[in-house]
């Protein structure tokens, strides 16, 4: 009889590279013409119809969609991409079953909703995978320059619109790499084969749009010189600085952050090298949480316990995600709130309370523990936006203020995306605010 070693911390190479290339394959694979062509005549063509209303970039869903059936896939991802020009990765990344599918009248008892976010993806797959001609042109010159700082989905949404209507755009952007959480925080299965990066090559292809990168806001850059140096600032600059437990130990070596942990994931050439836990523990109740988990697992961790202070039904992360969570094995406990770190130099467990809502409704510590032995824990319970050298603009709950025109409390300076007190922490809410920002700036400028 052998006996079995226990397996160090945080190994690498738990799965061949064959076994890890096919976890992180596409989630969705692509409609082939044939598919697209059949669930493009599902569509029942609404008046008002429902889809459009629930899609916050508003995209003409019907036009779309019968632009596939009569065979004009180039002439729908047109129609996808004047509204929303990220409509490629909104395509992998939105969650349609709360928003377009969920609305659409044939998801009704008997039916299924049609699929909206398969037939985007197929629009816009075929129009990109052509390399044609940027599909829209600049207005004639305006001479009027827009700083645009931070080149994910929003500030890029901007950058974009802002060009199209004739004005020069510089974006600075404090990573190497644009597109935001695009290229850096989604599952590496919605965004294979370099997706996010030829999305923004692509999206480049207007003119009039200049990125300079590893320039950072409050560090390479100061908000007074750029608004003295550009006519408009838009500001998209994102949630940074992750939420703490708040418990001691906290620094323990296999204590991560989520959000790291998938930057390391998705910038990762071979993810067979990638360290992973044997238990992991990921804390939290939102996208990250359940991103953080379900890659976890596909690395090859044998064990990985979400824990989650509230019930299902409170999770920000919808119920599509709570389930991919449970098919890929991932145990969810709800109902229970970290209290302790255990570490011995490095992490051996998390001892959790479990947690109840007291008659007022407020949640509460039942007194009772239990202790889950890991020796990774993964932290996703929140972030805020970093405000470093935002001064001058109103903040509150953490994220900036603006108007209904996206203005923030400094005249001229406009900010969208998650950094927004209206964030929705979605891609597609992100381009939306991107895209309106650059139209209410273009009127600012025009009055200004
Ligand atoms: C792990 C994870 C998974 C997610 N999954 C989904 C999903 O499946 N579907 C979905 O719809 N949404 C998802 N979201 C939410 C979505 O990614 C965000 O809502 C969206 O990316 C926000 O766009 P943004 O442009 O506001 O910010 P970001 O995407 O965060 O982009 C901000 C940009 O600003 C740059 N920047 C930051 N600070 C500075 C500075 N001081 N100076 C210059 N540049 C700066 C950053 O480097 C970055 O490029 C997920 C989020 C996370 C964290
Ligand atoms: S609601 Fe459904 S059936 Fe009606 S237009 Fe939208 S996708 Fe088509």
């Amino acid at each position: 009889m052998t006996t079995q070693q226990a397996k160090p911390a945080l190994q690498t190479g738990q799965m061949s590279a064959v076994a890890i290339a096919d976890n992180f394959s596409d989630l969705h694979p692509p409609f082939s013409t044939l598919q697209a062509m059949a669930e493009s005549n599902r569509c029942l063509y609404c008046y008002d119809a429902p889809c459009v209303t629930a899609c916050p970039t508003s995209i003409d869903i019907p036009s779309f969609i019968r632009k596939i059936s009569t065979g004009n896939p180039d002439g729908a991802a047109k129609t996808i991409l004047s509204a929303n020009i990220m409509g490629g990765t909104c395509a992998r990344a939105c969650p349609t079953e709360v928003l377009c599918e969920q609305a659409c009248v044939r998801n009704v008892a008997e039916d299924e909703a049609v699929e909206i976010g398969s037939l985007q993806r197929y629009a816009v797959d075929h129009l990109m995978a052509r390399n044609l001609p940027h599909p829209f042109k600049r207005a004639e010159a305006t001479g009027k320059k827009i700083a645009v700082i931070g080149a994910g989905p929003a500030g890029l949404s901007c950058a974009h619109r802002a060009a199209m209507l004739g004005h020069d755009v510089t974006v600075f952007e404090a990573k190497p790499k644009p597109g935001g959480l695009n290229e850096y925080g989604l599952a590496a299965y919605k965004m294979t084969n370099d997706f996010a990066q030829r999305e923004v090559e692509f999206l480049l292809g207007i003119g009039g749009i200049t990125i300079e990168y590893g320039k950072a806001l409050g560090r390479d850059i100061a908000l007074a010189d750029v608004k003295s140096s550009f006519d408009a600032v838009f500001v998209g600059v994102g949630l940074g600085a992750t939420n703490n437990l708040g418990l001691a130990g906290e620094a323990a070596s296999g204590v991560d952050d989520a959000i790291d942990f998938i930057e390391n994931l998705r910038q990762a050439s071979d993810k067979s090298t990638l360290p992973v836990g044997n238990s992991v523990v990921v804390i939290g109740g939102g996208n990250t949480a359940i991103d953080a988990a379900v890659q976890a697992k596909r690395l090859g961790a044998d064990e990985v316990t979400l824990v989650y202070r509230r019930g299902p039904e409170h999770m920000s992360a919808t119920e599509f995600e709570q389930e991919l969570a449970k098919i890929n094995g991932v145990i969810v406990r709800y109902w229970a709130k970290p209290v302790e770190i255990k570490a011995n130099g490095r992490l051996m467990g998390m001892v959790f309370e479990k947690t109840a809502l007291d008659a007022s409704g407020k949640l509460v510590g039942t007194g009772e523990t239990f202790e889950v032995k890991t020796d990774q824990v993964l932290k996703a319970i929140g972030q805020k936006i970093k405000t470093d050298d935002l001064a001058g603009m109103e903040i509150s709950g953490g994220k900036i203020v603006v108007d209904d025109t996206y203005q923030t409390t400094a005249p001229g300076i406009f900010a969208g995306g998650d950094c927004i007190k209206s964030g929705e922490d979605l891609t597609v809410q992100s381009v939306e605010d991107g895209k309106c920002a650059a139209i209410a700036i273009d009127a600012f400028l025009k009055t200004a």
